[in-house]
């Protein structure tokens, strides 16, 4: 197998996708035997959405999408249904001369299953109920170990991508450290069911900042009807975990909604910790690392999952132009260059900077890579021609993209030939150039 995906959520997934794109062959691997059955983040950022379009996603992640007028306003409140809020529009409105698309607000649970589905049409190999367990790497790739049913197996592959989010195990089997501001206490969320489409009509919006039942307490829309999800602060020293039973989330929901009256139905509870840190290398051998493996914010700003999209996106032409042979080693070391940085720069704005509705086009469409594969604008290449072999940069000129700091976007990815290569058994031989 040419690459070996590990985790099938949204990166993965997305993964599989771009990969497909080039025509790689790969194969993801799941341990869970479905895809995200919670809401967790929903915001996918213009960037994103050219990134769905560029793919030929953008279409079907529109129809499991937010329609656009609910997505356009920022809430704050004492709570969600009283007398005293603000409703604030999103600055949107700046970055459509710079992008053809727009923002969209997706609940992931209803992006993740379009993800698998555009995967396995377009040939990935898709195994759920399925987990790495181990690995090693030798000069000329990886060799898992996956358990399906019981039953532990072998699978060589010329790369590995790590796309088993923050609690997977690769990250730390590679040795690999991660720096940042770390975890910023612990949160909740909780999944209910509640007839208020009607009284919130003049109230729709993405996010819902409330001050009950505690500061710090937001609602979000899963679909703006009948679920909704509410996520408060907790303080496991004064209430543990086991404390926060079906009753207790019920409490907590009923004084973010501020009416005793509305009937509810829970669904679920979810702990999490928000978390900003960054790995400190993205690569160890033939082992990559993408999604939330490699970096997790804070979910002001909703970068999270956008940021993992911008990975797989930079790194999956560059797994193909190395399988493909027609690639120098500078290509693929460039991954960690570009994307690390967007990294620690979206870490950072998740601390407070990111929250809606402060505008993040400058992080979404404005980041500007420095490695040694970029040339400067508008030059013959200023180094000893890495790319000498390639036919694949992009030779658009700089995109300006950032209006409010007039600062120029560039980027490495580009569009390729759609090739046909099929790999059976055997991985390919990667070409001997590291
Ligand atoms: C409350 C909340 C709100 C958020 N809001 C947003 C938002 O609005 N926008 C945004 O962009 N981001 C948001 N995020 C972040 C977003 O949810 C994550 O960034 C995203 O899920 C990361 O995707 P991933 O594929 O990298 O990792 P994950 O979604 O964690 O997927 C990893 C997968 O790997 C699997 N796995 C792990 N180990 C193995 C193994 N050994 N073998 C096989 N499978 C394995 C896991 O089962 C899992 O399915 C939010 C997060 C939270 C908690």
């Amino acid at each position: 197998m040419p690459v070996l995906i590990v985790g099938g959520g949204p990166v993965g997934l997305l993964m599989a996708v771009g990969l497909r794109h080039f025509g790689v062959d790969c194969m993801v691997v799941e341990k869970h035997a479905s895809t995200l059955d919670f809401p967790k983040g929903r915001r996918v950022t213009t960037r994103t959405v050219e990134i769905f379009r560029q793919w030929g996603l953008e279409e079907e992640v529109s129809n499991v999408s937010l329609p656009r007028p609910d997505s356009l306003f920022v809430f704050d409140g004492d709570t969600l249904l009283g007398a005293d809020f603000q409703r604030r529009g999103m600055p949107f409105d700046d970055v459509t001369r710079s992008s053809p698309t727009r923002e969209l607000i997706c609940s992931q649970e209803q992006l993740e299953p379009v993800l698998r589905k555009q995967a396995q049409d377009r040939g990935a190999d898709l195994r759920f109920s399925t987990e790495v367990v181990g690995f090693t790497q030798d000069d000329d790739g990886v060799t898992a170990e996956i358990v399906a049913h019981g039953e532990q197996v072998s699978v060589r592959a010329a790369y590995m991508v790590a796309a088993d989010g923050v609690r997977g195990g690769t990250r730390e089997a590679l040795g690999v450290s991660r720096s940042g501001p770390g975890a910023f206490g612990q949160r909740v969320s909780i999944l209910v069911e509640a007839d208020i489409e009607m009284r919130m009509e003049q109230r729709q919006s993405a996010v819902y900042w409330l001050r009950r039942p505690l500061s710090g307490s937001l609602f979000v829309a899963v679909d703006n009807k009948s679920r909704w999800l509410m996520s408060a602060p907790y303080n496991p020293e004064t209430e543990p975990g086991e404390s926060l039973t079906e009753r207790r989330c019920v409490e907590l929901v009923r004084g973010g909604l501020g009416d005793d009256s509305v009937e509810l139905r829970y669904i679920g509870h979810r702990f999490w910790e928000p978390t900003a840190l960054v790995a400190d290398r993205y690569q160890v051998g033939s082992v990559y690392l993408v999604g939330d493996a490699a970096h997790v914010t804070m979910p002001e700003g909703g970068l999270g999952m956008n940021c993992g999209v911008a990975d797989a996106h930079n790194l999956a032409w560059k797994l193909d132009g190395d399988l493909a042979g027609w690639a120098s080693p500078a290509l693929l070391k460039s991954y960690e260059r570009e994307r690390r940085p967007h990294a620690v720069a979206c870490a950072d704005a998740s601390l407070g900077p990111a929250r809606p509705p402060n505008p993040i086009d400058g992080l979404v469409l404005g980041q500007v890579y420095h490695s040694a594969v970029i040339t400067p604008d508008h030059t013959a290449e200023s180094s000893p021609a890495p790319l000498a072999r390639s036919r694949a940069l992009d030779p658009r000129p700089v995109r300006q993209r950032l209006r409010r700091a007039h600062r120029p976007s560039r980027e490495t990815s580009a569009r390729y030939r759609r090739r046909c290569c099929a790999h059976h058994g055997n991985p390919p031989r990667r070409p001997r150039h590291r």
